[in-house]
């Protein structure tokens, strides 16, 4: 029979990789935990009037990424494409604006867009993020863009850089899209196609257009940056200086658009030189529009996310450890059912003890059960002779002894660094 493989644009994590995936959670927790931040889990599927009133219809994502589907029920519901929008949600549902706020979270998970995968990009793919809801101060945005790049930095992540600029309220940033429209319409010509479509639906992404001719537009075109109201200005302005006191370097990017509709004030990505083609790690920025547009009360919100798989690509071979191995145990006669027991029984107990003990279930001779131990570098063999009695081999010094079996446990606890 033809095999069945795994469907297009999604991967196995085996082994080796969710070790590397480990360590970065292991730092998430005690960068992340360390600042009062506290884990998250939301469901892997919400409706999709969620993603299309808190991601934004406009947005490609809601467009032409979603993975949709009828619940059976005539309900739309969407495999989730992002981590920010079930979190607000989620903050409204259980009337955490009742917790002392902020409320600061983290969460990591594994994220569903229809897209066409290549390296560092996936159709499964797995994000690292996190929260702070109920605080619109500038030290927020700093503190999570720092927090970031502590992560980055751990995870020996290389030739980042970090992108920032702020987009101000969304009324300026209506009065400026007209502008922007206007000062593209009258540039058409020059314009790519795709560009020239959306024009109207999206003006913001042509900042984007990778063809050369939108590209000289862009240069020239208004920026946003030059338009901000004098609070959304000192608002950013104080982001910079804290930034600047942290020692995070920065560039200001006037053209930096990301996919959220509700994104207000301080936006940010960090990109990787290490990564080709798809160079951002992880962005973020303040959605202090976004919990009300849920149906919640107004409330600042400022978050990121970063893409696991593009952090693992981009950052630092960890060397990793195999589990150690204290005690290896083999059946000498597998036709002797007695034997049989008392190896399993003397396994078992040993980890009720303490040691990392593992059974020979590989059907291996003899020889070949010594050769695994020595590979797997066990501390100590164990042949169970009978249900009595056992052969005790220290793997280091190649010592061994006949001894009880009852004693194999005590023995391996004196003689070993455990003890
Ligand atoms: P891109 O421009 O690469 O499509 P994005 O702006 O869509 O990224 P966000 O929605 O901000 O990305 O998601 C945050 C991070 O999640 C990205 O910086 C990236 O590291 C990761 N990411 C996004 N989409 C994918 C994907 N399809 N596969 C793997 N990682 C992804
Ligand atoms: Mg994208």
């Amino acid at each position: 029979m033809a095999s069945i493989q795994a469907p297009k644009g999604t991967y196995d994590v085996l082994p080796p990789e969710a070790e590397r995936r480990s360590i970065l959670e292991s730092h998430v927790h005690r960068i992340f935990g360390g600042a009062g931040y506290r884990r998250i889990e939301t469901p892997a599927f919400e409706a999709t009037e969620l993603f299309a009133r808190g991601v934004g219809s406009a947005t490609d994502i809601v467009q032409k990424e979603m993975y949709s589907f009828d619940d059976g029920g005539g309900r739309s519901m969407t495999l989730r494409p992002e981590g920010t929008a079930p979190i607000c949600r989620a903050y409204i549902e259980h009337g955490m604006h009742k917790l002392p706020l902020p409320v600061k979270f983290w969460y990591l998970g594994s994220f569903f867009r229809a897209e066409q995968p290549q390296k560092g990009r996936y159709r499964q793919f797995w994000q690292v993020g996190a929260e702070v809801i109920g605080a619109g101060g500038p030290e927020t945005d700093a503190e999570i863009i720092l927090l970031l790049a502590e992560l980055l930095d751990a995870m020996g992540v290389k030739g980042t850089r970090l992108r920032l600029a702020s987009l101000g309220n969304p009324e300026t940033r209506i009065e400026y899209r007209d502008e922007l429209t206007a000062y593209l319409r009258a540039h058409a010509s020059e314009l790519s196609v795709e560009v020239r479509a959306r024009i109207d639906l999206n003006p913001m992404r042509a900042f984007d257009a990778s063809d050369r001719g939108t590209q000289a537009v862009m240069a020239n075109a208004p920026k946003l940056l030059d338009r901000l109201a004098p609070d959304d200005a000192e608002h950013f302005d104080q982001v910079k200086t804290l930034l600047d006191a942290a020692g995070i370097r920065y560039e200001l990017d006037p053209t930096l658009v990301r996919g959220l509709d509700y994104y207000t004030r301080t936006l940010f990505e960090f990109t990787s030189d290490a990564l080709g083609a798809q160079s951002g790690v992880g962005g973020g920025g303040r959605y202090d529009r976004l919990i009300e547009q849920l149906g919640g009360q107004p409330t600042p919100g400022i978050g990121f996310a970063a893409g696991i798989e593009r952090i693992l690509l981009a950052g630092a071979e960890q060397p990793i450890a195999p589990d150690p191995v204290d005690l290896f145990v083999i059946v000498g006669d597998r036709e002797n059912r007695r034997a049989g027991v008392a190896g399993f029984e003397l396994a078992r107990e040993a980890r009720q003890a303490g040691l990392a003990a593992q059974l020979e279930l590989g059907a291996r001779s003899m020889k070949g059960a010594l050769k695994h131990a020595d590979r797997i570098n066990a501390r100590y063999v164990a042949i169970v002779n009978d249900e009595q009695s056992a052969t005790l081999k220290d793997m280091d010094t190649g010592e061994q002894q006949d001894l009880e079996a009852i004693r194999v446990i005590a023995t391996i606890l004196r003689g070993s660094r455990l003890a």
